[in-house]
């Protein structure tokens, strides 16, 4: 009999996150610092143990996998790790296997994802101008993201762009970027930035735009219907009428969107986390290392965290001060 995983609030947890890799060859304003210090290698999951633990995430009853990071395709060998781990597509375990990326590496690898039964792609992008990209990506170059994108586009995969709304920064080009996804037939959500990480002393007050106020803006120009698309995730969408494209806004701040919740996140360090904005996590890395190949006492330990999981993040930004800061960065946790 299959199993399934349920937290203390009867939320079905069947997604897991991944992060493999806490190294990117971005340094975005709000994600990352400058000079940013990575975790010695040996701190990693190799790349059996994230397909051992992954295995037994599948066989609890995660059937949704999304690879996220750090950036996932510069972590070495990262094909090998997907190509293993979509075995489980193949037995139907596994419904679906997913990646968020920068793109700067998709020219190279959107063909062997669609190979491996990879379907869609989560891409951030915050700009369409090569100027401010320089800029918010600090080493970035747009035209090779545009290429990935496009060689994604022209294999098949469906994309999704996602944009962290920053104020003074890309709020001029929302529309610019509702156009773009529309003509391009790409889904397109907006993210609230969230207080992860410390950012060289810089305010994220300064940097946060509402989704309430990115809403009224879209609604001068657009006009949006509300669509009861149920992604089980913290995303709400619209339709634009006039390009017929979706819309998400994920507004972790301005509400919040805990209690539809069904999904954990595992850190490339092997550190569960069972909610992204708070500190409570589960060893695996210990349990893999000290009983390898021992399942029934992985199986144990995840159990035991998810009978863990909160109702919720504490993140909020409403007294003018933030409120629920997280000490990890986004790119140790996963996005
Ligand atoms: N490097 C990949 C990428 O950028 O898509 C995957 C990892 S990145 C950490 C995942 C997502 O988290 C990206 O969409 C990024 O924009 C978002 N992100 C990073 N830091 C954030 C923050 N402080 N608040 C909101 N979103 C953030
Ligand atoms: Fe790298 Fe993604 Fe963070 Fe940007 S958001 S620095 S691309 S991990």
């Amino acid at each position: 009999m299959s199993e399934t995983l349920t937290d203390p609030f009867a939320r079905h947890i069947n997604y897991l996150r991944l992060s493999v890799t806490d190294r990117c060859d971005f340094r975005c304003l709000y994600c990352m610092s400058e000079n940013m210090t990575f975790l010695p290698r040996h701190d990693l999951l190799t790349l059996e143990e994230l397909d051992y633990v992954c295995t037994n995430f599948i066989n609890l009853g995660i059937e949704k996998l999304r690879i996220t990071g750090g950036e996932p395709l510069v972590r070495k060998n990262i094909m090998q790790f997907l190509t293993s781990i979509s075995k489980h597509l193949i037995t139907g375990k596994l419904k679906e296997l997913t990646l968020t990326t920068n793109g700067s590496q998709l020219e190279r690898f959107a063909s062997p994802l669609i190979d491996i039964g990879v379907k869609r792609l989560n891409i951030s992008l915050d700009t369409l101008n090569p100027d401010k990209f320089k800029k918010i990506t600090r080493w970035g170059n747009l035209n090779k993201v545009m290429n990935g994108i496009f060689e994604a586009k022209s294999v098949g995969l469906d994309i999704k762009i996602n944009v962290v709304a920053l104020k003074n920064t890309n709020d001029d080009e929302l529309h610019d970027f509702v156009s773009w996804c529309g003509d391009l037939g790409f889904d397109l959500t907006f993210i609230e930035v969230m207080p992860m990480g410390e950012l060289n002393g810089q305010n994220r007050l300064d940097q946060y735009w509402s989704m309430n106020d990115l809403r009224k803006e879209l609604e001068s120009k657009w006009t949006l219907k509300d669509i009861p698309l149920k992604t089980g995730g913290p995303a709400r969408y619209v339709e634009i009428k006039e390009t017929e494209g979706r819309v998400g806004f994920i507004t972790p701040l301005s509400h919040n969107f805990c209690e539809s919740c069904n999904r954990i996140r595992l850190t490339c360090t092997g550190q569960l986390f069972m909610c992204l904005g708070q500190d409570d996590d589960a060893d695996l890395r210990k349990v893999i290392r000290e009983w390898p190949g021992n399942t029934e006492i992985l199986q144990t330990k995840i159990k035991k965290a998810i009978a863990r999981k909160p109702k919720g993040h504490d993140f909020d930004y409403s007294r003018q001060k933030v409120e629920g800061q997280i000490k990890r960065f986004m790119s140790h946790t996963g996005g």
